[in-house]
């Protein structure tokens, strides 16, 4: 039995390691007992000054880095305002197969992240697709979803949707919509062992047998949803075989699909699996620096036998105000390329490249928590712009008063309080800033009073 701080690693685990890695396990298990890597993912549309001191580049993916100490993220501004995302290295590699595999690269795909929470891997599609096509990021469990939906909203893309979906309402209600799907499956989270004890803790000898099922159940689930020819990317954070390479062995076999490669160098550390006609790729502990993860791209070769997906109906368009549509021209930087919808009590703007689709997506799940840009709601007191806005790519600086806030006050505004140098002119609403980056809105309704529009649930606690 060998102990990580408090909790011992099972010795059905070491055994099988002994056993998977022969010669080399006493290198694996040296290695998954030493401290976790850090790093952190960059969001190239949100170019700031983070304070973060960024070590080496992550190989496989231009916009990560390492980190050799471990900030306190909480109390950086610029993380809140979505400028990056703390990041584990091996998750980056997602980056690499998206520019490396064989797909049409000038073309705007529709993609699904099925299994999304907290929104990691989501975030490098949306900075891969930059602002091309469509994004689909789910989740099934709703707490997770809600953290997702803040994820999305920081980060700005104002091509994803957030939903709230079992894989089994995607794939029986979006059939054959998606060219992309990434399915980051639930997993017995051997490779998160260092980096979390409590994924120790829960580990029991039948974890990866039990996984496996629920794994083959969801691909299952959700394969209508994948186009004839689209992308499957499958990954686990485990390194057994029944959750990894026999995963893709059955979806290939059983449901219709081919094993893909993608190029790397041998530098990287990481192994290929060969499987079928394609490989898997594996990151170990001690071969990598990062955590443990498989991965691998596959083309789905058979088509669906589903129904036919029926044309959404034409619903009667909403009615905005004179102001709701004042503020959606000028709040965004090309409102000529959006337009605007009703999602609940919210109104939208959605590309309308991607309109139709996204309008689909509203209309088949019943639980869409996220699309588009947020404009903004009315009520009683007329329009009141949306929270999230200034935290879009596509909001246009300068449609709204700004006052940049030091770090200090920028926190105090992330806790929900008003730093006095937000108090302006009289009902004006103003867009608080760090570092030139937008965070949020704020609105002074006197000379002495401010109101912070920080979202509530997003407040730093200390
Ligand atoms: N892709 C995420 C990221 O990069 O941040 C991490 C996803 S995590 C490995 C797997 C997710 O699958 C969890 O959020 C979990 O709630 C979700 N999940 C659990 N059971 C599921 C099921 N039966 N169907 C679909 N998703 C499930």
């Amino acid at each position: 039995m060998k102990k990580n701080d408090s909790v011992a690693l099972s010795d059905e685990f070491l055994a099988r390691i002994e056993r998977d890695f022969g010669s080399s396990a006493d290198d694996f298990i040296e290695a998954l007992l030493t401290e976790p890597t850090l790093s952190v993912r960059m969001n190239n549309r949100k170019l700031a000054k983070t304070g973060l001191a960024l070590a080496d580049a992550v190989p496989w993916c231009a916009d990560g880095f390492y980190l050799n100490i471990r900030p306190n993220y909480a109390h950086i501004p610029s993380f809140h305002a979505g400028a990056f995302y703390p990041q584990e290295a091996s998750s980056m590699f997602l980056s690499h197969i998206l520019q490396n595999v064989d797909i049409q690269r000038d073309y705007n795909p529709t993609v699904l992240d099925l299994c999304a929470a907290p929104g990691g891997k989501s975030t490098i599609i949306s900075s891969w697709l930059d602002g091309r096509g469509l994004l689909l990021s789910n989740e099934v469990v709703r707490q997770r979803a809600w953290i997702l939906r803040e994820n999305i909203a920081k980060w700005g893309a104002p091509n994803c949707l957030v939903s709230n979906a079992e894989p089994s309402e995607i794939g029986q209600n979006l059939p054959n919509l998606f060219d992309i799907m990434l399915v980051d499956a639930p997993c017995s989270g051997e490779g998160m062992f260092r980096k979390d004890a409590v994924a120790i803790a829960e580990w029991r000898p039948d974890s990866p047998e039990k996984c496996a099922a629920r794994q083959r159940k969801i691909l299952t689930d959700a394969w209508a949803a994948l186009k004839e020819g689209g992308l499957l990317i499958y990954s686990t954070c485990t390194f057994n075989s029944l959750e990894n390479q026999d995963i893709v062995r059955w979806t290939a076999e059983n449901l219709g699909a081919e094993v893909l490669s993608v190029d790397l160098p041998d530098e990287w550390g990481i192994c290929r699996l060969p499987i079928l006609s394609g490989y898997g790729y594996a990151f170990y502990p001690h071969l990598v620096r990062g955590e443990g993860l498989f991965m691998c791209a596959m083309r789905k070769t058979s088509a669906s036998t589903c129904g036919r997906r029926e044309k959404i109906g034409k619903s009667p368009t909403p009615k905005f105000s004179a102001e709701c549509r004042r503020a959606f021209d000028s709040f965004l930087s090309a409102a000529n390329d959006f337009e605007l919808v009703q999602l609940g009590e919210e109104i939208r703007a959605i590309p309308s490249s991607v309109a139709a689709t996204t309008k689909l997506i509203i209309s088949k799940l019943r639980s869409v928590l996220w699309c588009g840009v947020a404009i903004g709601t009315e009520g009683r007191k007329g329009f009141q712009p949306a929270a999230e806005l200034p935290l879009s790519w596509a909001f246009e600086r300068g449609s709204l008063a700004e006052v940049d806030l030091d770090d200090a006050a920028a926190l105090d505004y992330l806790r929900g309080l008003c730093p006095p140098s937000l108090n302006l002119a009289d009902n004006q609403w103003v867009v608080a800033t760090n570092g030139g980056l937008a965070l949020g809105l704020a609105k002074c309704i006197s000379p002495t009073r401010t109101n912070n529009y920080w979202p509530k649930e997003w407040r730093l606690r200390t």
